[in-house]
């Protein structure tokens, strides 16, 4: 026998809220926990524009064969444009390497594998705080974990002479993980600037950026959430993208992200990208087909492409507007505490400050569900709920 000794794992923080969310018989119960885009109903619905693409690819499907080690070629080329934008220097230098891969969290996975394989980078500096799963997926691949500073509990706001005071003690050759855009969970950004300064101090200490791109579309727009990668890009030599659609086109389920390496030149992108297409077909061989095919229909159909545009809009400003009403009525809940800085913070989550005993007081009492750091997934807020949520708040 040799399972009666294994340890029971401890429960996912953020799923497991989900399950004692899924347990509770409260009618009124609100799950703020897991990152996941409700709309006006609470729904979370599929987009129009990937309806369409199914009914288009259910048409034209004649084979259920193997894909290649890469994916879907149209995918991984669609990918590298919206990262990079259409005819970057870097596309045309040959530079960039894209396979498609499940999900943000495959893609990072296999990012961690190449890196701990087949080079001396064995070191991650990670941002405090960061996605929880950062530290588990990058851990469990064998890579050491630092953090540098990042938030500043005070001021509910950037901490950025921490970020920079701490990375001055990377040693060259150090991976850094940065989130491209809507950070989680602070909901926090670098500024144009601040991207130029922390490329820079790359290119000074010889740092290895790894980007975790997992909501493109929902801070300010496509083009703009790209910035910090662009400018970091166009300063250093090397570097990795982990991109995920499972926010952008709520494609959750279909585990559909990329992983795209970057090197200093054409043939050093080539060599890269074999051992991460040998990490790959050692890990799941070659990804599932649905999700890549999905996204490279509507990306490369110029009306699809611009429908879902118009998606991706609404639910950013959905967002945006829930941000507004629940610092709002925080307010006319009586709550003296200042929350402005919601409505100042980008993407699906919030850092609201609320401490472990609020957290489990919300949940105990009143059957709202946010992760125990306090971060509040704003995505989840309805008109409906917001009255609930707030009146919690204003009892805690
Ligand atoms: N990276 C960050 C920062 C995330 O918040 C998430 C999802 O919550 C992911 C990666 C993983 O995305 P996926 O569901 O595509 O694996």
């Amino acid at each position: 026998m040799i399972f009666s000794q294994i340890p029971q794992a401890p429960a996912d923080p953020i799923l497991g809220l989900t399950d004692a969310f899924k347990k509770d018989p409260r009618a009124d119960k609100v799950n703020l926990g897991v990152g996941i885009y409700k709309d006006e109903a609470g729904q979370t619905p599929v987009l129009k524009t990937v309806k369409k693409a199914e009914a288009i690819l259910l048409d034209a499907e004649k084979t259920k064969n193997y894909l290649g080690i890469e994916g879907v070629e149209l995918y991984n080329t669609a990918v590298q444009t919206l990262l990079f934008g259409a005819k970057n220097d870097i596309i045309n230098a040959k530079r960039a390497y894209t396979a498609q891969a499940p999900g943000g969290t495959g893609s990072l996975r296999v990012a961690a594998e190449f890196l701990v394989r087949n080079t001396d980078s064995k070191t991650l500096w990670v941002s405090n705080p960061t996605w929880a799963n950062h530290q588990n997926i990058f851990q469990t691949a064998g890579l050491t974990i630092k953090e540098y500073g990042y938030y500043k509990a005070e001021t509910h706001d950037m901490d950025f002479d921490a970020m920079i005071t701490d990375l001055q003690a990377a040693q060259p050759g150090d991976l850094i993980l940065l989130h491209g855009c809507c950070h989680n969970p602070t909901g926090i950004d670098l500024s144009s600037s601040q991207w130029e300064t922390v490329g820079q101090l790359c290119v000074d200490k010889e740092l290895v950026p790894l980007f975790d791109f997992a909501y493109q579309g929902f801070g300010a727009g496509i083009e703009e959430d790209a910035q910090g990668l662009r400018i970091v890009a166009a300063k250093v030599p090397e570097l990795l993208v982990a991109n995920s659609f499972s926010k952008n086109f709520g494609l959750y389920n279909e585990r559909i992200g990329a992983i795209t390496v970057v090197a200093a030149n054409e043939e050093t992108a080539q060599k890269s990208f074999s051992q991460i297409k040998k990490t790959i077909r050692a890990t799941y061989s070659n990804p599932p087909a649905h999700g890549g095919l999905i996204v490279s229909t509507i990306l490369s159909d110029e009306t699809l492409r611009q429908e879902w545009e118009v998606e991706l809009a609404e639910m950013r400003q959905r967002i945006a507007e829930m941000r507004v009403l629940f610092v709002e009525t925080l307010k006319s809940e009586g709550v003296k505490q200042d929350f402005s800085f919601i409505s100042r913070q980008n993407g699906m989550f919030s850092f609201s400050g609320l401490s472990k005993e609020q957290v489990n007081r919300l949940k105990d009492e009143f059957g709202v569900y946010i992760v125990g750091s306090g971060r509040i997934s704003v995505a989840g807020m309805t008109k409906q709920n917001i009255p609930v949520i707030c009146k919690a708040i204003a009892q805690v």
